[in-house]
């Protein structure tokens, strides 16, 4: 079943897009292949019971996207205030300008505790020397060093996200937040961000989708050095389930990039699909065994910089220990290298 595109336009720069008379959408830019991040505008009251907009996902850090804030609050809220920032989950292109926003506007911050510890655990000055456990990492998976080098020479969270506000009001799975008029849903889930935020209003039937779900792409499921034996993978489809057991088919679905759209238990099971034949598809590359670092050359077949790389060899060790966790795959370590072959 194919998705229908309700909007066919995104908004334009410093412009936004009504989805319902409470709810406007804006484009922030992001100086990446991805070209942009969704962000949306829920109308709300401040504690005083004051009209405004609450903001949810703020873009990354940037002039730019700092200048399209000033411009939206500025021309497209007819003089309403913001109330309060919400932020799905930790990366950049979420949380950048969240601290920014909330400092300049001096309103609070809502977001599930885990991604609020994890941005504020990420924007602290990097070590000096890499951590063991990264170099271990590193080695098991059989990164070069050349690209261990440009890798850790521009790791760069700081300067994407904005100084992380220092306090936050927590949001966790099954809270009912009330948004102006509006009820919505807290849903959380793990598998791309440890305790990713999902809202949905049932009186709407709109669900703000962050990257849980997305129409197109599909979002990065890895494990990273942080936590070498994560099986993420696994969150991630159980994720899939949780979403089709809680929201229904019939909802509008606002995500954090490219288009809104409806037909969202289609796209789970599309997802999901493709994960079961990129499992399937790893296990075919396996007649001989093999490092995380050589599947990856394999399956994805085509140059990667040293950021894709070390993305794609997370996605390939996520679905490495995925297939160890099933009895599906096994591995063996050698030198300091792990090889893998089917089971
Ligand atoms: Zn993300």
């Amino acid at each position: 079943m194919s998705l229908r595109y309700p909007f066919q336009q995104p908004p334009g720069a410093g412009q936004t897009v009504s989805i319902t008379p409470d709810i406007k959408w804006l484009r922030s830019p992001l100086p990446l292949s991805l070209n942009h991040i969704n962000c949306y505008l829920l109308r709300d009251q401040n504690a005083a019971g004051e009209q405004g907009w609450c903001i949810l996902d703020t873009g990354m850090n940037g002039d730019a996207a700092k200048q399209q804030w000033l411009d939206v609050i500025e021309s497209q809220l007819e003089g309403d205030p913001i109330t309060r920032v919400i932020v799905t989950h930790h990366h950049p292109d979420h949380v950048g300008l969240a601290g920014w926003l909330c400092d300049t506007l001096q309103v609070p911050l809502y977001t599930t505790e885990t991604e609020y510890f994890y941005t504020r655990a990420f924007n602290t000055a990097p070590p000096q020397q890499p951590y063991w456990e990264v170099q271990r990492y590193f080695d098991q998976t059989g990164i070069s060093e050349t690209d261990r080098k440009a890798l850790l020479a521009n790791q760069d969270y700081n300067h994407l996200v904005s100084a992380v506000p220092a306090a936050f009001h927590r949001l966790k799975d099954g809270d009912r937040i009330q948004i102006g008029c509006q009820q919505w849903e807290a849903i959380t889930t793990r598998g791309h961000a440890p305790e990713h935020l999902c809202l949905y209003c049932r009186e709407q039937n709109i669900l703000i989708s962050g990257d849980q779900v997305l129409p197109k792409i599909t979002s990065n499921v890895s494990v990273s050095p942080s936590q070498p034996a994560d099986n993420p993978l696994q969150d991630w489809i159980e994720a899939h389930a949780t979403m089709a057991a809680r929201v229904p088919d019939s909802v509008l679905v606002l995500p954090a990039h490219q288009l809104p759209f409806y037909g969202l238990h289609a796209r789970l099971q599309a997802v999901v699909d493709h994960h079961q034949e990129r499992l399937s598809a790893l296990l075919g590359l396996l007649q001989e065994p093999k490092t995380a670092q050589q599947i990856t050359r394999e399956l994805f077949n085509k140059p990667l910089d040293s950021f894709q790389n070390f993305l794609a060899v997370g996605e390939v060790v996520a679905h490495l220990h995925y297939l160890l966790q099933q009895g599906r795959a096994k591995r063996e370590l050698v030198g300091h290298m792990y090889y893998y072959e089917p089971s």
